[in-house]
């Protein structure tokens, strides 16, 4: 009996578990990365338990977005300079010899600085590879992108992963993309979890609306 009473109390916690995270993660694609990095501020529980909500999602993809990044890394000069927007648990970081420079809203682990990511502090043109791992969340997507535009040295490489499903009109995308400064070099849309671009900075980004920069928030459905 009692082992049937705590298997219930076990699925409860789960399944609220389960809404506390679809709730934050909506949250953090229907704001600005600033409302994001209040939001965590405020309750710091809720990042860990976004964390885990996360990690449970992931899983059940057949491939890591991060490893992928990882791989490239590592074809590359280890001497690159490295920066990862919305880091997480540093995954990237442990996995290449590259100095990386790890931004986050709560350290996940002691290599994070915290900041909000349309604001790091690193100066212009400092690194060489500017990365978001499905971490393009706040709404200001320009004001994010036009952040990784100034850390990056000219010819410097950025590199973006994020939910196949989340581009309305990648064409769009991309085209707003050369807006901000930043050519297409490769595109893997193969996946149908989640898409893998690679862009070169061709100069500062350009002011002025960039209306194809849009992307869907990414909702979770309820298992
Ligand atoms: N890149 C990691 C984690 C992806 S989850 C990986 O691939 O495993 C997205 C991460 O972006 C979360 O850790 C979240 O806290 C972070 N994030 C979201 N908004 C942010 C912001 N405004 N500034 C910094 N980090 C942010």
């Amino acid at each position: 009996r009692s082992g049937r009473s705590a298997a219930l109390r076990a699925r409860m916690e789960e399944r609220l578990l389960g809404a506390r995270f679809r709730y934050l993660n909506q949250q953090l694609y229907t704001g600005s990365s600033r409302d994001a990095a209040r939001l965590f501020r405020a309750d710091p529980a809720a990042f860990h338990l976004y964390h885990r909500g996360f990690e449970q999602q992931v899983r059940r993809w057949p491939e890591r977005p991060v490893q992928r990044i990882v791989r490239y890394l590592r074809r590359r000069p280890a001497s690159l300079v490295v920066a990862d927007f919305g880091c997480g648990d540093c995954t990237l970081a442990a996995s290449v010899r590259n100095q990386v420079h790890c931004f986050d809203l709560v350290p996940l682990s002691p290599r994070v600085t915290v900041c909000d990511m349309a604001k790091v502090p690193l100066a212009a043109e400092s690194v060489d590879v500017a990365v978001f791992c499905l971490a393009l969340m706040g709404t200001n997507l320009q004001e994010i992108l036009g952040e990784a535009n100034r850390v990056l040295r000219l010819g410097g490489t950025l590199m973006v992963a994020e939910v196949a499903s989340r581009f309305e009109d990648t064409h769009a995308f991309l085209k707003a993309m050369t807006q901000l400064g930043f050519r297409t070099v490769s595109k893997d849309l193969s996946s149908s979890y989640f898409y893998l671009l690679e862009f070169a900075k061709t100069g500062p980004a350009r002011p002025g609306p960039a209306p194809g920069l849009r992307l869907r928030p990414c909702l979770y459905k309820r298992r």
